[in-house]
Parts: structure tokens; sequence; C-alpha cells
């Protein structure tokens, strides 16, 4: 294991009590009356209140102090190379600097900022399954980063995708930064991937920096990916005609990042929600990128999708937790029992004028984070990116 990654000795019991507000990452109950969760050895084992739920054993007891607690966030577009370090703005620690964010886990759209990245199929494959391994055994602060997702080029046959898939490769790249760039072979290896497990994504938009090319509704709808990478551009976005197009044609998750075209986010958001599509809807930074790395960049999205997109600020936190994660059959992004115990404790940021949390969020102000977790082990407390929560939790007992 990484050595910066705290590893639990024996059998563990969280117990985070005085819960003010439990956020659910689940869109059709967005808010949970409860105060107290209850993880044992990194998994949820009781949601409730304190009266109710067993908290005998405790090795770690967390005073929330009244303050607000989600999911972990997931970041669902994020271009990884290797351990902490971005060759795009060549910056070190980027990771870490998520995780102070309220990022708890990452899913790669392609290792595509590697120095020197494989064309040739061999040299694809080797590279995905060197990432899936690499970050698989290196989680930088604790974030999983999951990885390992090559890039579509042709000449790959069925047979790339069941060795990739039986390598423990289960993700692609966004279809499009490789040298695919028709429907007609992106579908075809798009479905070759998902007879073996393996999830897909797209490059939707204009050309993000020179080298990449355009990909259009036609294209994005007969490649039919899983999901829609960055449907609000990244940066570039389709006209409002083909963004409708693609809500309306297909049912695959439509991705809004934010190194893209806002305006275009808070049209697809309105379209969604038109249509009752609302858990179709999932956020991502697209980062590192030619606009830089944001630590802050998945709850912007969530502040900016609240304050002007017309959703309540509890609606737009499923969009960064649960609707990713059951997108992406992941086992975090919800509070419920089972699920891992990843979670972000915040409060409002100290003087918005908002009158709580998510008066705070949909007034447009980015929440402050006083502590993170994942898998039921404290990773930060008081962040170093937010703005200063205003209250805080303690650990009272570890
Ligand atoms: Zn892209």
């Amino acid at each position: 294991m990484a050595h910066d990654e705290p590893q639990a000795t024996g059998p563990t019991k969280l117990v985070i009590r005085n819960i003010g507000l439990l956020l659910s990452g689940d869109l059709d109950k967005p808010i949970l009356d409860a105060d107290t969760i209850v993880a044992e050895n990194g998994r949820i084992s009781a949601v409730g209140r304190a009266k109710d739920v067993d908290t005998e054993g405790a090795t770690t007891v967390i005073d929330a102090n009244g303050t607000a607690v989600t999911p972990g966030l997931i970041d669902s577009h994020v271009h990884p190379v290797a351990g902490d370090w971005t060759p795009r703005q060549n910056q070190i620690g980027w990771i870490d600097s998520f995780l102070n964010g309220g990022v708890t886990t990452m899913i790669s759209a392609g290792e595509v900022h590697m120095p020197g990245r494989p064309r040739d199929v061999t040299g694809v494959k080797a590279m995905a399954i060197f990432a899936q391994r690499a970050f698989d055994a290196f989680r930088p602060g604790g974030v999983k980063v999951h990885a390992g997702a090559p890039v579509i080029e042709p000449g790959m046959t069925e047979e790339d995708f069941k060795e990739l898939a039986a390598a423990g490769v289960k993700l692609l790249g966004e279809v499009g930064l490789g040298g695919v760039k028709d429907g007609t072979t992106a579908r075809q290896m798009v479905a070759w991937a998902r007879k073996y497990g393996i999830q897909s994504t797209i490059h939707t938009g204009g050309p993000s920096i020179p080298g990449s090319g355009l990909i259009g509704a036609d294209v994005v709808l007969e490649a039919d990916t899983d999901v829609v990478g960055h449907i609000n551009g990244g940066h570039t976005a389709l006209p409002d005609g083909e963004i409708r197009c693609i809500c309306e044609g297909c049912k695959r998750g439509l991705e809004l990042v934010h190194n893209g075209n806002e305006r275009a986010a808070l049209y697809t958001l309105r379209v969604a929600k038109e249509m009752g599509d609302l858990h179709r809807v999932i956020l991502g930074t697209d980062a590192p990128a030619g606009s830089g790395v944001q630590p802050l960049g998945i709850l912007r999205m969530v502040s900016l999708l609240s304050s002007l997109g017309d959703v309540a600020a509890e609606t737009a936190f499923c969009f960064a937790t649960g609707n990713t994660a059951r997108m992406r059959t992941l086992d975090c992004g919800l509070i419920e029992v089972g699920r891992a115990a990843d979670f972000v404790i915040m409060d409002k940021a100290q003087h918005s004028a908002g009158k709580n949390l998510l008066d705070s969020v949909q007034l447009g102000d980015l929440p402050g984070i006083g502590m993170t977790i994942i898998d039921g082990i404290v990773r930060t407390q008081r962040s170093r990116n937010t703005p200063p929560a205003t209250k805080v939790p303690t650990i009272v007992h570890a």
C-alpha cells in the first residue's frame, strides 16, 4: 500500500454524531432524517437518530457540531497520468488538493496527457493496464482514482477489449481523443467494450487543444457511449439544438464539467429537468486541462447549477455523489448501509449571506469543508482550499 495512505491496523468503528444536516446523495430523498452515522471497518453500518443506533465500542468519535455531512464527492472526469503529478500544467499534489475540495473518488476519462503516449494498439493496452494497476496500488491522500481508461484507436478488435477486461480495465477514455473519430467504428468498439463490462465516455463538442477534433451530436448518438462526456463542451460546446438532440436521443449519462461552457451546462440542466431526467446528470471537472486544475471544481459546479440553474442545493449535491455512483456502479456516493464510509463534513462559509449551508450554496457561495473521511478514516481536517467553514467538526475520541 502507498506510504501516504493511512491504514487501520485492527477493526474500526467510526461514529459521527450531532450531524445538523445529512445529505444522502439520493435524488429521490436528498435529505435524511438522521443525526448519526456509524461505519465499521470502512463501511456504513447504521444511519439514524443517536438513541436508535449502536455507538458502543467506537474507535473514533467525531462530533459534527451541528454541521452538514455529505457523501464524498465524485469527479466523473479527470485526466490523471502518474501518481499525484500532472504534466498538463506541471503540478504536483493536484489530487491531494482536490481532496481538500471534498473529492474522494475520481474517474479517469483517459490518461491522455502521458508524455509520449503510445498510439499503437499494443501500447494503448499496455498503458491502460499499467495505469489501472498503478492507481489501484497508490491512492494520493487516500483518494480513489479509477484509472486505466484506454482511448480507442483504429485497428482494435473484439479480442483487445476482452483482453483489457480480463486484465482489470473497466473504463474507456474519451472516444474521439484517439484516431477513431467516426460514429460507425466508435459504435462497434464501444459495443465490444460494453460486452466485456467496460464503461465508455466520449469527447463532446469542439476540439480541446490543438490536435483534438470536433465531435457532434450525430457521432455522439451513433457511438452510444454510457456517458456523454462533457456535453457542455470541453471547452467549446455544441449548438443548443445539438445538445437537446443528444439529451432527447438517448438515455445515457449527461456529464457537465467545470472546464466546459457554463451556459451550455445550464442549458443541458434545463433540458434534463424538463424531461424529468435529472438522474442522468453527473459532474466532472475535466481537469487537469488547458483551463487549469481546479481543486474546488466540483463544489463550484454544485454552486453554479444550484444558484443559476434553479435546482435545490441538496439536489445539486446528488449530481456529484449518488447519480455518479449509480451510473458508474461505484460502492460509494450514497449514505446507505453497506456503502463505503466516504464523507465530507461541511458548513456554510464564514460570512456567507446564506442562512445555512444549503441557502449559501443556492446564493452561489462555496461551502467550507471541515473534514474529509475515506473508508472510515479521517483524511483531512479543515480544508486548506475552501473558504473557512463557520463551524467545524471535532474528533472527540480516537
Ligand atoms: Zn474531452
